[in-house]
Order: C-alpha cells, then sequence, then structure tokens
C-alpha cells in the first residue's frame, strides 16, 4: 500500500454499545431477543438492538394506522407541525458529535464525513417544516353558476420508510420529515447494519413533542419486519431506499394491496469528460465521485466516458489524484475514505474486480483488500481499471465499491448512447465547456439528475430520484413532499339543484 496515502491509527475510546429499542406508541421497547452490531473498522460490538418480531411490527403498524385515523397528527395545522419539525432540526443540530460516533462506528465511514451528514440533514428537517405550510390545491370556478369545485390535497396515510446502511441518518431525512410534514404516520425500519442513529433521532422526535404514535421505529431484518410493513393492508405507502433486487421485491409486495411504493435504488452512473473541459476540476471530481463512502454510494460515478484524444492524460491524472485520497481510521478526523461495511461486501467489491480482469479490462491501480495498522482487514484500495468495454459487466453492475472502470468515446452522441445503454438511470455528469454540449448531454441522457461541470451536489429545493431500474417517485424538494400527498376533489352545488335526474310524472 506504499503507493497510496494512509492516516494514522488514532488512540479512541469507542464508547460502549448503543442499546437501541422499538419506538412504538411513545414507549421505548425491549425486544425478547437482540442483534448486535460489529464496527467494520474497529472489530468492536458497538451496538445492540432490539430484534423486531412479527407481533411487533403489526402493533407498530396498527399504532400508526389508529393515530393516523384519530387525526392528532394529520390534522394539525401545517404551522403546529413545522413547529415541531423544526424544533428537531435545532436538535439534530446540538447532537452531531454523538450520532456521528455511532454512524462512523456502525458505518465504518470517516467521522468527517459523519459530521457533515448529520449537520447537513437539519437542514432537511428545515425545508420539510417550511414545506409544511405550503399545501394547497386549486380550485375551478367556471363550472357554470350552480358549481364550484375544489381540489384539495391530503397526507397519504401510514408510510413504511425503509433505510440501507450507507447513509442512514441522511436517507432517513431525505423521508421522514417530509413526511411528517405531508401529516402521515409512520414505521420506519433502519437497516439492521446501521440501526442506531435511527433510534437516536426518535429519541430527539420525542424530546421535540411528537405526539406518541406518529412516529414508530422497529429494528431487525427484511424478515419478518420489513416484508410485512410492505405487505400489510394497514399500510398506504412504502418508502424504499437500498438495493434494486430489494426494491423488485417490494414493487411485488405491494402489488397485492396496490399501496403506493416510491423506491430509490441502485446506479451505475457516468461522468463524460471532453477535451474543452477544466480538466484539474473533472479528474477532482472523478476521483471523489469513485471513492466517496468507499464507493459506497447509489450516486457514485463509477464508471466513465472519456474522450479519446484525452484519455491517457486524464487518466494518469486521476491516477495520481487517488494515490493522495486519505485512507486509513475512520475515527481520524483526516481520513477522507474508511472502511467496507461488511467483510462479506468487500470479498463481493473484490470477485468484481477479478471479474473485470479477468473478461480483458486493466488493473492500473489498487485491487485488493488490506489492512490498515491496528485495526484490521476491512479496507478496500482506490481501483481503476481501463480499456473496459460497454458489454462487460463491471461496465454494468453497481459495484458498490472504491473501483472506478474507464471507456472511451468519440462524439457526443456517441458518448450519450453509451450513458443510456444502461439498465440503470440514477444520475450522469458531464464535462465542457460548451454549454450546447452540457445542454444537449442532459437533454439526451436518462437520469433522475444530471450534473454538468460539477458532481454530486444536492439541495433540499431540489427533487432526487432515479429512472428506469434506479427507482420510481421522488424525493426531497417540493416533489418529494408530493409524494405524501393524495389529491381529494370535491364539487360543490351553489343553491338548489335545478335540474332533478327523476322527473315527477304529471
Ligand atoms: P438492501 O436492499 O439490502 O437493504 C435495504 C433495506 O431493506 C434494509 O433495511 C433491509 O433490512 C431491508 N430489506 C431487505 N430485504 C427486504 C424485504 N424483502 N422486504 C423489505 N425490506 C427488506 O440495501 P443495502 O445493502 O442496505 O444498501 C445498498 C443499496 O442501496 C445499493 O444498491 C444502493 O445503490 C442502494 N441505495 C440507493 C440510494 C438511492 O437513493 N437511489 C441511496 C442509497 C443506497
Amino acid at each position: 500500500m506504499s503507493d497510496f496515502t494512509i492516516t494514522n491509527t488514532v488512540d479512541a475510546d469507542l464508547p460502549d454499545p448503543f442499546v437501541g429499542k422499538h419506538l412504538i406508541d411513545g414507549q421505548w421497547i425491549s425486544g425478547s431477543e437482540t442483534f448486535e452490531r460489529v464496527s467494520p473498522s474497529h472489530g468492536a460490538v458497538v451496538s445492540i438492538s432490539a430484534m423486531g418480531s412479527e407481533t411487533d411490527t403489526e402493533l407498530a403498524i396498527a399504532t400508526a394506522r389508529k393515530v393516523f385515523n384519530r387525526g392528532s397528527w394529520s390534522r394539525l395545522s401545517g404551522k403546529q407541525r413545522a413547529t415541531i419539525i423544526l424544533k428537531v432540526a435545532d436538535l439534530i443540530d446540538a447532537n452531531i458529535e454523538r450520532i456521528a460516533v455511532q454512524e462512523t462506528l456502525e458505518s465504518g465511514k470517516p467521522i468527517a464525513q459523519s459530521r457533515a451528514e448529520v449537520g447537513g440533514a437539519s437542514d432537511l428537517w428545515r425545508y420539510a417544516a417550511y414545506l409544511a405550510r405550503t399545501s394547497h390545491g386549486d380550485s375551478h370556478n367556471s363550472l357554470g353558476k350552480d358549481m364550484l369545485g375544489i381540489v384539495v390535497k391530503e397526507p397519504i396515510g401510514v408510510v413504511s420508510i425503509i433505510t440501507p446502511w450507507n447513509f442512514p441518518f441522511w436517507i432517513l431525512s431525505q423521508k421522514l420529515p417530509f413526511a411528517l410534514a405531508a401529516g402521515c404516520t409512520v414505521v420506519v425500519k433502519p437497516s439492521e447494519v446501521t440501526p442506531s442513529s435511527t433510534v437516536m433521532l426518535g429519541e430527539l422526535l420525542v424530546q421535540a413533542g411528537i405526539p406518541p404514535g406518529v412516529c414508530n421505529i422497529v429494528l431487525g431484518y427484511g424478515q419478518p419486519v420489513g416484508s410485512l410493513l410492505t405487505e400489510h393492508k394497514d399500510v398506504d405507502m412504502v418508502s424504499f431506499t437500498g438495493s434494486t433486487a430489494v426494491g423488485k421485491l417490494i414493487s411485488n409486495a405491494c402489488s397485492n394491496t396496490l399501496k403506493k411504493v416510491a423506491l430509490e435504488l441502485g446506479g451505475k452512473n457516468p461522468q463524460v469528460i471532453f477535451p474543452d473541459a477544466d480538466l484539474e476540476s473533472a479528474a477532482d471530481a472523478v476521483t471523489f465521485g469513485a471513492y466517496f463512502n468507499a464507493g459506497q454510494c447509489c450516486n457514485s460515478s463509477s464508471r466513465i466516458l472519456v474522450h479519446e484524444d484525452i484519455a491517457e492524460q486524464f487518466i494518469q491524472r486521476v491516477i495520481a489524484l487517488s494515490k493522495l485520497v486519505r485512507f486509513g481510521d475512520p475515527m481520524n478526523p483526516d481520513t477522507q475514505v474508511g472502511a467496507i461495511v461488511t467483510a462479506d461486501h468487500a470479498r463481493k467489491i473484490h470477485a468484481h474486480v477479478q471479474a473485470a480482469t479477468a473478461d480483458g479490462a486493466r488493473l492500473e491501480l489498487g485491487g485488493k483488500i488490506f489492512s490498515v495498522p491496528r485495526l484490521g482487514k476491512q479496507f478496500y484500495q482506490p481501483t481503476i481499471l481501463t480499456g473496459v468495454t460497454p458489454n462487460m459487466e463491471i461496465a454494468r453492475e453497481e459495484v458498490f465499491g472504491p473501483v472506478l472502470s474507464v471507456l472511451t468515446f468519440q462524439t457526443l452522441d456517441e458518448a450519450i448512447a453509451m450513458v443510456n445503454d444502461s439498465d440503470f438511470g440514477l444520475s450522469a455528469g458531464v464535462w465542457s465547456d460548451n454549454i450546447h454540449t452540457c445542454l444537449e448531454f442532459s437533454r439526451g441522457v436518462q437520469a433522475g439528475t444530471v450534473w454538468t461541470n460539477t458532481w454530486m451536489d444536492g439541495y433540499p429545493e431540489l427533487a432526487f430520484g432515479g429512472v428506469k431500474q434506479s427507482g420510481q417517485g421522488r424525493e426531497i424538494g417540493h416533489y418529494g413532499y408530493e409524494e405524501f400527498l393524495e389529491v381529494k376533489s370535491v364539487l360543490m352545488r351553489v343553491g338548489r339543484s335545478g335540474a332533478p335526474w327523476v322527473q315527477k310524472r304529471a
């Protein structure tokens, strides 16, 4: 690993394992069984969580249903809901360090990144609070003199929120405050790999004064908790972020009761680099896009398309930068890339790299599992593969690791076709100083987000989501809020009916 930059391992005093309980109807409930999470970087048990059962899940759903129907949240004014959501935002800001440390220990991501993730999430809560006061529909005053029509928005009902391990606090904050702002009640199931920051957020909700039963949390696995949350007839909507494979299972499960389902799934996101671009910035963004969160990121730019004329020099630039990225102990504030989430996942990443070289790709950098001094062997080297062709598995499958595949192109049309030759459509990026190239690219590619001369920027105001097998529905922004609202038309007669259906016979 001498070619790479490894940060020092720090002497961190790890906190006692966090004890996570279910939150149902405002009560913290221990399970008769528990499950443990071992930190991927430190090898120590860092949380012990209640193991959700069918009974726990049934109870949480029944509670959310009862509380929704009672209207103690759904019929509050937007101002009242916003007041509580804003308090949660302030409490998040006051608890960043505690949540961030736990997130780092459970996920293996660098502490600096966890702090930014948790600290940044409070802005999502603030934006959702603002949206709570914007719900409105339409009025139709042109239906004739005896009729007025109004279209109102109502909360959709009980929402199941199921989240993954890669950005547990952020992804929950892309969903929960917006569902709450709309007036929904919820049952949340975090990933079994990173349950604790969701429980910590539950504590803040209680502290902020959310009425009991509005936000329920059940900890545990896909079976039985996740499954029941998708199949149950008393759930009106499922909001899921995770793998495309599980997303398809969830879509099927939801079809039995025809409930609404919003899916944020995987990606194989390309950055496309033209010769006229600011190549220094592009190389930096490609490095960031490949290694951020150790590539365990739905928006990872795991494939790049580089114009043939600049491919060789551009790759050399990215290789040089890759050697400077600071890998190592997630508890060191200087670290930029931490551990891989599980040993099993590290092996899967490695298998993808081996399959790529067997298919004829050239390994330019990395390609190995490695250990960090005093921490153990659950890290993966920054890895670059060139000579990748569109049909190789490495160009098509989501690797979810710090692995960059490099393809080349000659024309804009060819680049757009290569971007779209994918089952996924989450995000895509273009680097060029020519506005026409950027516009044509943005219009031509099939993706939920297009970045031009930047990568992975996001704002609470802008919708996020994918097309094709990257998902359906949108999160955050006004569009994300609308997902949690149902539309109702109300027709009101003005005066007495002048034209009865049944004519009286003389
Ligand atoms: P995963 O699909 O394995 O698990 C996600 C969640 O689903 C977990 O809480 C899990 O317990 C639950 N689950 C598993 N089986 C279930 C079932 N049958 N029914 C209901 N719930 C079930 O995903 P993961 O490994 O935690 O996360 C990685 C994946 O998430 C990657 O594919 C990544 O691209 C995707 N992801 C997408 C986005 C996005 O916004 N598009 C964001 C982050 C991650």
